[in-house]
């Protein structure tokens, strides 16, 4: 110990003659804070006091309580690890003795000054170096394994045992914060002590270990347990039990049976990942990993990480699918929906309903919607060019893209930008993000239209839209979706709901799209209803522009 001569550390003695007390004093002054004892009780009233002592010198044979008894009591209360004894004696036979009750050394009468000084320093220092190196592999304050030992614990038990089914296990206490706010630090404190003890009594049944990784989050490695939410209530008991907080609830994450091909720390991120899933769901204190969802996950997280390089290498494409007037006789080419595809170079083609969520929960989707915008304005331009018409292109807005403060500014950009109309550049907003913000949307719709941007309300009837939405929204066509086109010839109250829908439609003054018409019953259907438009694989799926052109060429 380094700092040995500069802390004063604290020596009991425990001797009932007054000259020996007096002359023990006389040889450790000065070096030592001294406590005096003259017999047992004196002693343990110290000890229980909790005084900070380094080192007790005892004498065994004293009135009231004696040296033997005293050893007893401080080995029944595991003192003897932390306060070092060394017992004073004229008398061989109980020198062994006293060792046997956990005596660290003896001194034997009469004292010899240097003997003294020089044994109680060097036991002062052993003991302090034995409990830093205890406490390095110890959590201080559950005396659970500290994660670096626990990793080195687990990774014998992993030598012994490499074919036996193990479980990888996360247990954190929900709210813990507030446990700690409400009850105060120090009951936080108990509630992480009593839960490792309660863990520690479930792991002496089998082969397992435990560490607390930080904060109130704990780590368990052991034998595959059939009913791993048994083994969680038992340990929430006891802690409730113990503290007195009904309210605590634990969750845990299993990663159970371990593949053995997996690293450790991966093992304890896949325990960790399906704690994380049920962390706000207080209908669940159990989930077991899944490597479906974390292959989702994994997923959506490596589309995110891409989405600038996708951007910048252009691997967002535009697809366009035709939409048909079908009012006269022959059904005419009417307009196209511009629709998005990731080229991924590692996955291939992603369709949208696999990024557009993920990209709309970031805050991404407002950069895509811009290209995607701005690509579709430049076909039409093209089209134009090429064909001596104009196409209109219906564009998505998401609702991310609503909200964005250049929004307005950006299409009315796009449009003057790339030279064509803004009547050639359709909106589509989905039902939902109307159901969202009715208030706000109504401004930004009315100032679009106002600038001449056709209007379309998408997925009509998805779900979210009341009817009397319809009468106050500012829209020029609905587009209904395709769930209610999907069954009406064989559905009858699909086809009367979307008979009332057209009634409405017709007395609002709004066009219909139909879209995902795929079969000529349901065009016969639709047409025979009076829809205006149609959209789908009847006539075509979503195309790349070289092949867009002989719907164009078709129609010349
Ligand atoms: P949506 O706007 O409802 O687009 C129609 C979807 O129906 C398209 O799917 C289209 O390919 C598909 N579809 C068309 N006809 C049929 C049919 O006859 N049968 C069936 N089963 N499906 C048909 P897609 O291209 O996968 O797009 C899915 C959704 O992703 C779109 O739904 C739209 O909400 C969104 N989306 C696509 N592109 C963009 C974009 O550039 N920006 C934003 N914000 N969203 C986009
Ligand atoms: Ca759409
Ligand atoms: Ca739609």
């Amino acid at each position: 110990m380094e700092d040995f001569d500069f802390v004063k550390r604290t020596v009991l003695i425990v001797e009932d003659e007054p000259v020996n007390r007096s002359l023990l004093v006389s040889m450790l002054e000065g070096k030592y804070e001294i406590l005096q004892a003259s017999d047992g009780l004196e002693a343990m009233r110290y000890i229980e006091n909790g005084e900070d002592i380094s080192l007790i010198l005892l004498d065994l044979l004293m009135p009231n309580m004696n040296g033997y008894e005293v050893l007893r009591v401080l080995g029944e209360k595991k003192l003897l690890v932390q306060i070092p004894v060394i017992v004073l004696t004229s008398n061989t036979s109980a020198e062994v003795e006293s060792l046997n009750l956990g005596a660290i050394d003896f001194i034997p009468k009469p004292y010899v000054p240097e003997v003294i000084r020089a044994r109680v320093r060097r036991i002062i220092q052993m003991s302090e170096d034995a409990a830093a190196l205890r406490s390095v592999g110890k959590d201080p304050l559950t005396g659970l394994f500290s994660p670096r030992f626990f990793f080195r614990r687990v990774e014998r038990i992993e030598r012994y045992v490499s074919n036996r089914a193990m479980d990888a296990m996360v247990i954190n206490v929900n709210n813990f914060h507030l446990i700690n706010n409400l009850y105060g630090r120090a009951s936080g404190d108990d509630v992480l002590l009593s839960l490792a003890e309660g863990l520690k009594s479930e792991l002496d049944a089998c082969l397992g270990v435990a560490c607390r990784e930080h904060g109130d989050n704990f780590y368990v490695y052991l034998e595959h347990q059939s009913n791993p939410d048994d083994l969680l209530g038992r340990i929430a008991d006891s802690v409730r039990g113990r503290e007195g907080i009904r309210t605590l609830r634990l969750r845990m994450g299993v990663y159970p049976k371990v593949d053995h091909s997996v690293s450790m720390e991966e093992r304890f991120i896949r325990a960790e990942h399906a704690c994380q899933t049920i962390r706000n769901d207080y209908t669940r204190r159990v989930a077991v990993y899944d490597a479906d969802m974390f292959r989702k996950e994994a997923f959506a997280h490596n589309l995110l990480e891409n989405f600038d390089d996708a951007l910048a290498h252009g691997q967002f494409q535009v697809w366009y699918q035709p939409q048909y007037d079908i009012r006269g006789q022959e059904p005419v080419l009417s307009g196209a929906e511009a629709l998005v595809r990731w080229i991924h170079p590692q996955y291939g083609m992603i369709l949208p309903d696999d990024f557009i969520p993920l990209f709309e929960a970031n805050g991404l989707i407002a950069r895509l919607d811009h290209l995607v915008w701005h690509t579709a304005a430049s076909q039409v331009r093209q089209w134009r060019d090429d064909f001596g018409s104009t196409l209109p292109v219906s564009v998505n807005v998401s609702r991310i893209s609503i909200r964005d403060p250049r929004f307005e500014e950006d299409l009315l950009d796009i449009a003057r930008n790339s030279g064509i109309q803004t009547r050639d550049l359709v909106l589509e907003i989905t039902e939902s993000a109307y159901a969202d913000s009715m208030g706000q949307l109504v401004d930004t719709v009315n100032i679009l239209r106002g600038n001449g941007f056709p209007v379309e309300m998408d997925d009509f009837g998805s779900g979210y839209s009341s009817l009397n939405m319809l009468t106050t929204l500012p829209m020029d066509a609905l587009k209904v979706d395709m769930k209610l086109i999907r069954n009406i010839t064989e559905k009858e109250k699909d086809l009367q709901v979307l008979t009332l829908i057209f009634d409405i439609a017709r007395s609002l003054e709004l066009a219909v799209v139909a879209e995902g018409v795929e079969t000529q019953a349901q065009y016969n259907l639709l047409k025979q209803m009076g829809c205006d438009f149609i959209q789908g694989y009847y006539f075509s799926r979503p195309v790349l522009p070289d092949e867009f052109r002989h719907f164009l060429r078709r129609q010349q």
